[in-house]
């Protein structure tokens, strides 16, 4: 017996049609396993639309909606496909990963190029998403599975705006490569993110950047705005400015958590500066330091933590784990 697959389509170019420029998700669920016979060699897919939009323009309540489809279909199959946009991939892989366990891998994929594009990837990226899907090793977790490699969603980035191979894992590099015959495993697949199971987003988090010469003042308006947390984009190790450290250090006396993300492609945080601005100070003051998770999934993994409890401690914790 054939294993099964039940493929969820979202949109983005793979389901898109015109090219550059104009391009716009058109492809229901079924054209696009119909335009890869192949799938039909690996395992039998069945297919359904959860949304047709690009993933820039996806909602949370979108994202859980299909984490909680993903979650039903698991337990009725072998493996789980989500076809999605790649500019938000790795965000709703991740947010998956973070707030469910499912039955079965879950493997996003998507394309740089429309179908009707010379040379698509899209269909490519969807066999290789089907095959490891069923592969058998990857049997619990999230995944990106793109340009013949699959990527755990924590770690995985979207690393170039138009290129083939757009995704990548720059701490520690893809799980698997794909080849014609076989999946090569570099290191053994599972998730490593703890889950922390909420159903919605019910609080508000602002991600503040900082840079040379960052003040104040988009932290204070992102407090203005009602912000339940923050998230600062930090410099290196986790580093900021005087004027941003000092506030940061006083928004977290308040009680309001603060999490500190290096806006560094790799690498992770570390409180090695003891200045007002340096990742040391913020760390003593009680701001989170969250390791090589980057700012725009501490940002989902913060959310989840607030919407999850009310007591900082608690909150903490959350951020904590699996850091
Ligand atoms: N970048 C667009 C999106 O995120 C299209 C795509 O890559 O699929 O939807």
């Amino acid at each position: 017996m054939s294993p099964t697959v039940a493929v969820l389509a979202t949109g983005g170019t793979i389901a898109s049609t015109g090219g550059a420029g104009e391009a716009t998700p058109t492809e229901d669920a079924d054209a696009l396993v119909e335009a890869v016979p192949e799938l039909g060699e690996v395992a039998d897919v069945e297919s359904e639309e959860v949304a047709r939009v690009p993933s820039f323009e996806l909602t949370f309540e979108t994202v859980f909606d299909l984490a909680e489809r993903a979650r039903e279909v698991a337990s009725e199959v072998d493996g789980v496909v989500v076809t999605h946009g790649t500019d938000t991939m790795e965000e709703s892989a991740y947010l998956l990963d973070l707030v469910g366990e499912y039955a079965a891998p879950v493997v996003f994929t998507g394309a740089q190029r429309a179908a009707d594009e010379t040379g698509a990837d899209g269909p490519t990226n969807l066999l290789s998403a089907v095959r490891a899907a069923v592969h058998g090793a990857f049997t619990e977790g999230v995944y990106v599975a793109f340009n013949e490699e699959i990527h755990a969603a924590r770690a995985v980035t979207k690393a170039h705006t138009s290129k083939l191979e757009a995704f990548e894992s720059p701490e520690e590099g893809p799980v698997a490569t794909l080849t014609r015959e076989r999946i090569r495993l570099h290191r053994e697949p599972g998730s490593e993110t703890p889950t922390i199971p909420v159903e919605g987003i019910s609080a508000a988090v602002e991600v503040v950047n900082s840079g040379l010469g960052v003040g104040a003042t988009p932290l204070e308006r992102a407090l203005e705005s009602g912000a339940d947390g923050i998230v600062l984009s930090a410099t290196g190790l986790g580093n900021t400015t005087q004027e941003l450290g000092d506030a940061i250090t006083s928004v977290v006396d308040r009680g309001i958590p603060v999490v500190v993300a290096s806006r560094c492609h790799a690498g992770t945080t570390e409180g090695v500066y003891a200045t007002a601005g340096g990742g040391a100070t913020l760390e003593e003051h009680g701001a989170i330091l969250v390791g090589d998770l980057r700012p725009h999934k501490a940002r989902l993994k913060l959310l989840c933590a607030l919407s999850r409890a009310d007591d900082p401690e608690e909150v903490r914790a959350l951020l904590e784990v699996g850091r």
